[in-house]
């Protein structure tokens, strides 16, 4: 079934075609600095020549409408009628409590994402512009809404809940949900196909690390916790996110400083992080090659980034009692074996031994095994795919078949 997966940001639109009866890309693209003077419009067709411009393109709207004249233009024999397409797929970031699930969008399911803007004040609102966007060019076929948050909706109580009083968690559904849901889920079933222990008693723990970043323990297949939290600026140190901080800080900070909220906000979300502690940059490729300069700044910011994963991966080995797999994916995950090894580095009392050299020649795009074969936890890249989940979800949905394609 061909599917078109769109993910919406405030001033961007990313799409995917994709056929999920071979699982593969038959376009791609963004649009960015929507409603600037100049947006930047990209296509990628795999059977086909890469094209990128500039122009106009005012909202949302012209944007799904951009992507669909590209993909309808004989010229480029990608489809031939929006008929062809059987479903979207909308990528969501928070569903708040409702959500364990995908969902067929319609009403109340819009209005359960624009009750959740609250929790995610810079993903749900572009997530529901799109939505409404994608109707209005495409009414007639099965819209589907897939959740960051949905593959957590399986954390226990004792690991969703704050140390708050109970009564803040009943008003107002102050909790943990964790969230990169649709990349945990994809890099663990990616696991399970090539592990021949079965997944009720597998234990792995996967570690998303891109420019936001998360590590989830994913125990009988189920998410038991996630280093995301109410929102997705807790947990590991990010490219320009703070991660776990002491609260207390807050208030030190609107007293030394006399810092507004929205002042904090920008400080947490958007100045800390890699960005923050290196004075540099949050591009952890520009880091690399800074901290190789002898530049220590960048270098600090390296070393705050691997500890806390390394933290992490120790604290969800005790949460699980165990560990089979540990998996690194996303942008850092997938491509620095100089992070990957800082990460896992003197863990050998957990029974975690890389091996060197597989990790400095994984093959790209393909799941390498890096650890050595007398390690006694496996240790894995594996290339995420959250487009083809959605992807996979949505036709699932749209044909109403309850069979899942994965196990
Ligand atoms: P997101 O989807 O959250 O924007 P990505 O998963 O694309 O992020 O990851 C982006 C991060 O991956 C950036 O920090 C980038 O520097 C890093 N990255 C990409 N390639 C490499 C590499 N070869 N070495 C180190 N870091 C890399």
């Amino acid at each position: 079934m061909l599917v078109l997966v769109i993910n919406c940001g405030s001033s961007s639109v990313k799409y995917n075609l994709i056929e999920t009866e071979d699982k593969s890309d038959v376009c791609k693209g963004i649009i960015e600095r929507i409603g600037a003077v100049t947006a930047i419009v990209k296509h990628e067709p795999t059977n086909g020549k890469k094209t990128k411009d500039s122009r106009t393109i005012n909202n949302h709207v012209d944007a799904l409408n951009e992507i669909l004249s590209y993909l309808l233009n004989a010229d480029n024999g990608i489809i031939n009628s929006p008929d062809d397409i059987k479903a979207v797929g909308h990528r969501v970031v928070h569903g708040g409590e409702d959500f364990k699930d995908s969902a067929l969008v319609d009403e109340s399911v819009l209005e359960a994402i624009e009750q959740a803007f609250d929790l995610a004040p810079l993903h749900n609102p572009p997530n529901l512009k799109g939505i409404q966007a994608a109707r209005e060019a495409l009414p007639n076929i099965p819209h589907v809404a897939v959740f960051d948050t949905a593959f957590h909706h399986s954390l226990p109580a004792k690991a969703y809940l704050y140390g708050l009083p109970h009564r803040l968690y009943r008003r107002y559904k102050i909790r943990k949900y964790g969230f990169h849901g649709t990349s945990h889920y994809y890099v663990s079933r990616q696991y399970y196909q090539m592990t021949e222990k079965p997944v009720k008693e597998t234990k792995v723990i996967s570690c998303h690390l891109g420019n936001g970043a998360s590590i989830a323990a994913i125990d009988g297949g189920k998410s038991v916790d996630c280093s995301m939290g109410f929102t997705p600026l807790s947990g590991l140190v990010m490219g320009t996110r703070c991660g776990d901080i002491d609260p207390s800080i807050l208030f030190y900070l609107v007293e030394k400083e006399e810092l507004p909220l929205n002042s904090l906000h920008a400080l947490l979300n958007r100045h800390s992080g890699l960005l923050g502690l290196s004075g540099y940059g949050s591009d952890m490729r520009d880091l690399i090659v800074e901290a190789e300069n002898g530049d220590r700044r960048c270098q600090r910011a390296i070393d705050v980034f691997c500890h806390r994963v390394k933290q992490y991966i120790g604290s969800y080995v005790a949460t699980m009692n165990g560990c089979d797999s540990i998996i690194f994916t996303a942008g850092i995950g997938e491509n620095s074996a100089y992070i990957r090894k800082k990460c896992v580095r003197e863990l050998d009392y957990l029974g975690i031994k890389l091996d060197e050299e597989r990790n400095n020649n994984i093959k790209r795009g393909e799941i390498n095994r890096i650890s050595t074969d007398n390690s006694r936890v496996e240790v894995l890249v594996v290339p995420t795919n959250e487009e083809l989940v959605i992807a996979i979800d949505a036709a699932k949905i749209a044909s109403a078949s309850k069979q899942s394609p994965w196990i």
